[in-house]
């Protein structure tokens, strides 16, 4: 594809051949839009399956017992959910409708945990009733729990979430530390009704070497548990198995050394010359890594060769020795590679001050994570012969809020082909979390239609017919 946009210093997406392909067709682009609205989120989840099975490459490599579960906060489409049943895998789910929703697409209760940060009753009941294993976080949801189950206590699957202290893992809100739960699990009246199933944690950032010290952390809980009589089966280390947005080593690093460089008020590369987070020349914390070099089965592969400071065995010898099998929940990683989103462009105009700027029919909740900014180069796409001059100018893209930081990305663009209102622009790559996880309605502006390559047709998903 000739390439008719690119940021100031470029950060070049890594495409799927589906998205060269439907790039690769501006009538098709111009019909999805006008048909479901802009933006619209494309799904393709072909690549989900050979996602999975890097992970499951590793993982037999080193002869454990191994699952994965998808984290289904990272895109709410059925599309995903479907298509990781389909792959042969679990459901990490955060919500009671997403519990529902799951159990009604028929998805087996054994093969659903529940990881959802805050439980409402509502959620333990059905899951309890339903059998599906629960994620405890702490004591008031323990108790909660037991009161739900009543005299059926022995039904309640539940495993611990623990909270891993180690020097390299900073402090969780989430989970209790193991001597916590030891102590609630050896009062009388909770050792007498309940069974742990298994230990769960899940940590923050991507470093394998924290996930190996986790495992080992967990086994270690899991050998205390046995001697209490219970009969663990699992260790789950939760998500953040890290993915690449992009090919290139070289142009991240020199994004982010251009950027150290910037003088204060220059916008030659970002809005108002922000830093996005970075300290010096190094990425901030505050952004996602979108360029890695280890990531899925290297990385896995990695976690399980992992020698324990205090051992001679690695994880995963540790893991067949205990006859205990290991949990994943992947989200992003899993949608890498399974959506884009695509947008036209409502106008270009000068900033009061003279900087171009291209605005979308779109608002910046529909392509934004936690991340301080999204750092890939969306592709522009020429549909139709614009009705005003196209401008050369290097712009920024603004949105549909009525918020002066209304900004879709915070990085300066330029468009050596040209950009008019009724051009598209797509921001590749998008289905792990960009999509959906802060979208809003706000200005009463509905949320973007959700379509999917079904293997004939692109379809709309069926969750945009869902009411909450
Ligand atoms: C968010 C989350 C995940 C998924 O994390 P990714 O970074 O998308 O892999 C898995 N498990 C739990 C408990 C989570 O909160």
């Amino acid at each position: 594809m000739d390439e008719k946009m690119h940021g100031t210093a470029r950060l070049t997406a890594r495409l799927e051949p589906w998205m060269e392909e439907l790039l690769g067709d501006p009538a098709l682009c111009a019909e999805l839009v006008e048909s479901h609205g802009s933006p619209v989120n494309i799904h393709n989840f072909d690549a989900l399956g050979r996602n999975v099975s890097e992970l499951r490459t590793a993982a037999a490599a080193h002869g454990i017992d191994f699952e994965i579960y998808y984290a289904r906060k990272a895109n709410k489409t059925m599309g995903a959910l479907d298509r990781a049943v389909r792959e042969g895998c679990g459901v990490d789910v955060a919500s009671l409708n997403e519990l529902r929703q799951c159990l009604d697409a028929g998805v087996p209760a054994g093969r659903i945990i529940v990881s959802a940060a805050v439980k409402s009753k509502a959620l333990l009941e059905v899951a309890i009733d339903s059998g599906v294993t629960i994620s405890l976080d702490n004591e008031d949801e323990l108790r909660d729990a037991m009161e739900l189950a009543g005299c059926k206590a022995e039904t309640l699957k539940i495993a611990l979430r623990l909270a891993i202290e180690h020097p390299l893992i900073p402090p969780t809100r989430f989970g209790l530390l193991a001597p916590e739960w030891l102590r609630i699990l050896s009062d009388g009246a909770v050792a007498s009704r309940v069974k742990v199933a298994g230990i769960h944690f899940h940590l923050n950032g991507y470093a394998a070497n924290a996930r190996s010290v986790g495992i080992h952390q967990a086994l270690a809980v899991i050998g205390q548990l046995r001697g209490m009589g219970h009969e663990p089966s699992f260790v789950d280390m939760g998500g953040g198995i890290p993915m690449s947005y992009l090919d290139s080593a070289q142009q991240w690093d020199d994004f982010w050394s251009r950027l150290a460089q910037l003088p204060d008020g220059d916008e030659s590369l970002t809005w108002k010359s922000d830093r996005l987070g970075a300290a010096g020349s190094l990425p901030g914390t505050g952004v996602y890594p979108y360029h890695q070099r280890l990531i899925r089965g290297g990385w896995l592969d990695e976690v399980l060769g992992y020698v324990p400071e205090s051992g001679t065995d690695s994880i995963a010898e540790e893991l067949r020795a205990a006859k205990i099998q290991l949990r994943c929940e992947p989200g992003r990683s899993l949608m890498d590679g399974c959506g884009l989103t695509l947008t036209e462009v409502a106008f270009t105009k000068d900033r009061s001050d003279g900087v171009p700027l291209v605005g979308l029919h779109m608002n910046r909740t529909q392509c934004r994570s936690t991340s301080a900014d999204f750092l890939l180069d969306p592709v522009l796409v020429h549909a139709a012969p614009p009705r005003r001059k196209r401008r050369f100018e290097s712009a920024f893209l603004v949105g549909a809020y009525c918020i002066e930081e209304e900004l879709l990305l915070r990085r300066r663009f330029e468009f050596p082909a040209g950009v008019a209102a009724g051009d598209l622009i797509a921001f590749p790559n998008t289905a792990g979390y960009l999509m959906h996880i802060v979208e809003s309605a706000s200005h009463q502006l509905p949320l973007a239609a959700n379509v999917l390559w079904d293997g004939n047709a692109w379809v709309a998903d069926g969750i945009d017919g869902v009411k909450l």
